[in-house]
């Protein structure tokens, strides 16, 4: 018997940090027609950053003493490595990230990349600190009677493990009380077993999370997680080395680190606006924000010590509506609610306010200030979108109506550093709307690589379209001639000198970008054009403790999205699963065109599988093989095994580094 289980598509938003050798030199005929080396700003690129710099005060000012305020400690080691002696963080990486802007950086974004990779131990007030600087994320650390209370143990296990022992060096030994995850995204979890076990939870720390966590933290990467993972990878600038022409940060923090995520279930899930709940004599006063950065996530108040903590709601950056790894749509509008509403309810009451990213703001006065610009951005973009859509306009269109409102230049944690006006106006447009813009002749459109030939041709075949795309980058208009390049790429992909020409298209964007995110996509776009798509292995396809958590009807529907009929060549059958373990029946309708799980057992199966539902989970993780879990009695199966062979046979396996920037 052959079964094929493989990954799941749980891939997380971490590894693949490996660098890859370096490009092929560009073809001759590209150099000869006059292409800017690699990594090199055209004169468009340096006016439009010189202007940038021009119209805003980018001295680091208050955000820089808010961001180097009261720093202790920091990690002197040259590197954070993981068990295997592997890199996991690079303490010295951002260092470059000093002086005046070069050429090849938008100089907003510069400043902000040097503020979020300022790292180490910093005391926010009287008992509460944080650790800054070693992950995409901040791990706030709370002082309680007698031990540590951890707000957000970052992404990987051995960030997190250096965090608390800078934290246990500094301010002395103390256990680890309490851990609280403010939302269910990888960055605000992944790094608890690095600070706690499943016996300190068995002796009483609590855990405490947003209601909705458990399911939400492990559903967002599951039926969806290739593709997510994959463009992760581009947001994010994985594939990228660090520096002045590559990757400067991600806007949000200064990057993702190569290591271990885990995730260790919250003992309660919080729910409401004032719920109270003491931890270790600290009393915590939590605020639903369900449903605005994420599915599942709280602030909280420290009414003793008069902080506000504002998790990923309210940071020091314009955050993503929609990112652009993908997810489900974010609401805007709630967005901007939850804001005012903590604005009406603590501003008056809050000496400090510190986030999960980012510097806190201190000054009470300024964490009103904070919070109403904040509040705005979110308001701004949705109102200004609908009233451009109920006036006409396309998706496209409203996203270009929406300009730089004069907050923005004014408070610079409202501008995007990660999520921009552009595409967070086309997130609350598909929010309302769906993707399609009204036009009929973009209702049912010819997939891109039948177009792309066509344009090619209309245009008049492949050295007029080269002509064209070179005339508009000579002009500096790169939106139109990534355009026409990207026509000519997905007509053909081998075309060298069209390859360089649309990598030297996306670098010029890249290198304006203000957005950390739209840097890092744009770079890695032109990365990959010029030396394929990275060659590093696939990423961590997660592991037991995020499978344990996904309900078996979920994993299931996970597996059903992966059927391709082409390959099921028996008449519709059905198969039961039996998982003693959680006492728990499933039926699998194998139909012709669609799997369907079903709870509960069904008639005339063709097979009954029983098997504990941890060892189906080592199964797909591929911890276990299938023969050798029939051979052990671990597995058995009643009826016809060529069944669920064929069942397991007809899933695809998804190759994690697809193309995006080629056909
Ligand atoms: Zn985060």
């Amino acid at each position: 018997m052959r079964i094929v289980i493989a990954g799941l598509g749980l891939a997380l938003l971490s590894a693949c940090g490996q660098q890859e050798p370096p490009p092929p030199e560009p073809s001759a005929a590209a150099i000869e027609a006059g292409l800017p080396a690699p990594g090199t700003a055209t004169a468009f690129t340096k006016q439009a950053n010189a202007d940038l710099a021009a119209r805003l005060d980018l001295s680091l000012g208050s955000d820089g003493e808010d961001a180097r305020r009261d720093r202790l400690a920091f990690i002197e080691d040259e590197a954070i490595l993981n068990a295997d002696g592997e890199l996991v963080w690079s303490i010295p990486q951002f260092d470059f990230l000093d002086g005046d802007a070069p050429e090849t950086v938008n100089p907003s974004l510069w400043r902000q990349s040097q503020l979020a990779a300022h790292h180490g131990l910093f005391k926010v007030s009287e008992g509460i600190y944080q650790v800054r600087g070693y992950d995409l994320s901040v791990m706030s650390v709370i002082e309680g009677d007698t031990g540590w209370i951890l707000v957000d143990p970052l992404t990987a296990t051995e960030t997190a493990a250096a965090s608390l022992k800078l934290v246990n060096d500094t301010l002395g030994e103390r256990p680890v009380t309490g851990v609280l995850y403010t939302h269910s995204h990888a960055d605000h979890f992944g790094g608890a077993r690095g600070v706690i076990s499943d016996e300190d939870v068995a002796a009483g720390v609590s855990v405490l999370a947003p209601i909705g966590f458990s399911e939400n933290a492990v559903s967002e990467n599951l039926i969806a997680g290739n593709q997510m993972s994959r463009r992760a990878t581009l947001m994010f600038g994985n594939t990228l080395p660090r520096g002045v022409s590559t990757h400067v940060g991600s806007g949000l923090g200064p990057g993702l680190p190569n290591g271990t995520v885990s995730l260790l279930l919250p003992t309660e899930e919080i729910e409401g606006r004032g719920t109270v709940r003491v931890i270790d004599g600290v009393t915590f006063e939590f605020i639903d924000a369900a449903g605005t950065e994420a599915p599942a996530e709280f602030m909280f108040y420290l009414p003793e010590k008069r902080a506000l903590c504002t998790a990923e709601v309210a940071t020091a950056t314009f955050h993503n509506v929609l990112t652009p790894r993908g997810a489900k749509v974010r609401d805007a509008l709630k967005w901007s609610r939850v804001i005012d509403y903590v604005l009406a309810e603590y501003g008056e009451r809050s000496d400090v306010v510190f986030a999960s990213h980012h510097w806190p703001t201190w000054g009470q006065e300024n964490v009103v200030d904070f919070l109403a610009s904040q509040r705005d951005i979110y308001r701004y973009v949705h109102d200004q979108t609908l009233r451009n859509a109920n006036a006409g306009a396309t998706m496209v269109e409203a996203a270009e109506a929406v300009e730089e409102p004069a907050f923005q230049g004014a408070d610079f944690t409202t501008r995007g550093y990660y999520g921009t006006l552009n595409h967070n106006a086309k997130a609350v447009y598909q929010h309302y709307f769906g993707w399609w813009g009204g036009v009929p002749a973009e209702y049912n459109r010819l997939p891109h690589e039948v177009t792309a030939a066509r344009y090619v041709e209309a245009m008049g075949e492949t050295e007029r379209v080269l002509d064209i795309g070179r005339t508009a980058f000579e002009s500096g208009d790169y939106r139109w001639a990534a355009e026409v390049f990207n026509h000519l790429v997905f007509a053909e992909p081998d075309n060298q000198e069209g390859r360089d020409w649309l990598s030297a298209t996306y670098e010029q964007p890249g290198f304006q970008a203000e957005s950390g995110a739209w840097r890092s996509y744009y770079l890695t776009g032109a990365a990959e054009l010029r030396r394929g798509v990275p060659n590093v292995g696939d990423p961590n396809l997660g592991n037991a403790d995020f499978l344990k958590v996904v309900p078996s009807l979920d994993l299931f529907d996970a597996l059903a999205a992966r059927y391709n009929p082409a390959k099921m060549k028996r008449d519709p059958f059905a198969i039961v699963f039996e998982f003693p373990d959680r006492d728990e029946t499933i039926s699998l309708l194998v139909e012709t065109s669609v799997i369907v799980p079903r709870l509960g057992a069904i008639e005339n199966a063709a097979a009954t599988v029983t098997i504990n539902r941890s060892d189906f989970d080592r199964l797909i993780l591929r911890e276990a093989a299938p023969l050798a879990l029939v051979t052990s009695g671990r597995m058995k199966i009643d009826g016809k095994r060529s069944a669920v062979s064929a069942m397991f046979d007809s899933l695809d396996q998804p190759d994690f580094w697809f193309n995006t920037v080629t056909p």
